[in-house]
């Protein structure tokens, strides 16, 4: 799952600091080390939706959990320590993963100016008065359901790219995971061949990128976030910046398929791959 890794980037993981992970954040910095990687960023979860503390949103029952900007800080500043202590020893990014940012603009914008910060990837993983995806119970749904939520999934991300001020979006298709991967539903995708393309070409317009989120291989679904030929039409409406990230929440997922990742966007026609310094593309060749 990790061979092939040398040299490679993973720019999408997770820690102590995301709600959803325990993975200790020295043990990660030292796999990155071992697997030998040109680039590895710590991308901890924090919702914009959710930057505040629980009382400052009243009685709302569709936000699990609140206080994101108190784990931002906390990720934040412990990355800015690690880099200064493993400095030499390993090329670590400060990332975050930033999601809903469509819809709170103002919070997003003030993250991005914070000067510790080097890449944002900017994710959708909950729509307006809706559940997170992760955390909906889709025995309750039929496939009118599904269709609705990934008609409003698709227009979250067009929304999501027109504000694209993030570096990176974030694992586009990765509902599927949910939907297709973990409850059987099917989904009929050519219906949004439209309003993706229009969505890269927003992301294409601002030099911005996707990633290749290759968690999905390791999942039920078994395929990446997106497909190749997503990351094709990406690059057929002028896209040229790619990044490649496992979405690990544990240490041993750290650069998990990493490699299958570098072949697809190999084989869509990217000779590079993009981390990020200072929200700036540094390439690293496919060979
Ligand atoms: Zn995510
Ligand atoms: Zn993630």
């Amino acid at each position: 799952m990790t061979q092939g890794v040398r040299g490679l980037i993973d720019c999408h993981t997770h820690t102590q600091f995301s709600v959803d992970s325990e993975a200790d954040i020295r043990k990660m910095i030292e796999r990155a080390i071992d697997l030998g990687l040109a680039a590895y960023a710590i991308t901890d979860h924090c919702e914009a939706n959710r930057w505040y503390p629980k009382e400052y949103y009243g009685d709302v029952k569709v936000y699990p959990y609140f206080d994101s900007g108190k784990d931002y800080e906390a990720s934040v500043s412990e990355i800015t320590r690690l880099k200064a202590e493993y400095g030499g020893k390993i090329n670590l990014i400060c990332g975050t993963e930033l999601g809903q940012a469509q819809e709170f603009p103002e919070i997003a914008e003030n993250v991005l100016r914070d000067e510790r910060l080097d890449f944002m990837i900017g994710s959708l993983h909950q729509l307006p008065a809706t559940e997170d995806f992760a955390l909906m119970d889709y025995s309750l749904l039929v496939q009118s359901d599904i269709d609705k939520l990934m008609d409003r999934y698709f227009e979250g991300i067009y929304e999501l790219c027109r504000w694209g001020k993030f570096d990176i979006l974030g694992h586009l298709t990765y509902t599927l995971r949910y939907i297709e991967g973990e409850n059987g539903f099917k989904v009929n995708m050519k219906k949004y061949d439209e309003i993706i393309a229009e969505s890269f070409r927003e992301l294409a317009q601002k030099d911005k990128g996707i990633e290749i989120n290759t968690s999905g291989l390791r999942q039920a679904y078994g395929r990446a976030f997106p497909e190749e030929n997503y990351v094709k039409l990406f690059k057929d409406m002028g896209g040229e910046i790619i990044s490649l990230g496992s979405d690990a929440h544990f240490v041993e997922h750290l650069g998990a398929n990493i490699a299958d990742g570098a072949r697809i966007a190999k084989s869509a026609g990217f000779d590079r791959v993009a981390y990020f310094v200072k929200h700036k593309p540094q390439f690293v060749s496919l060979g």
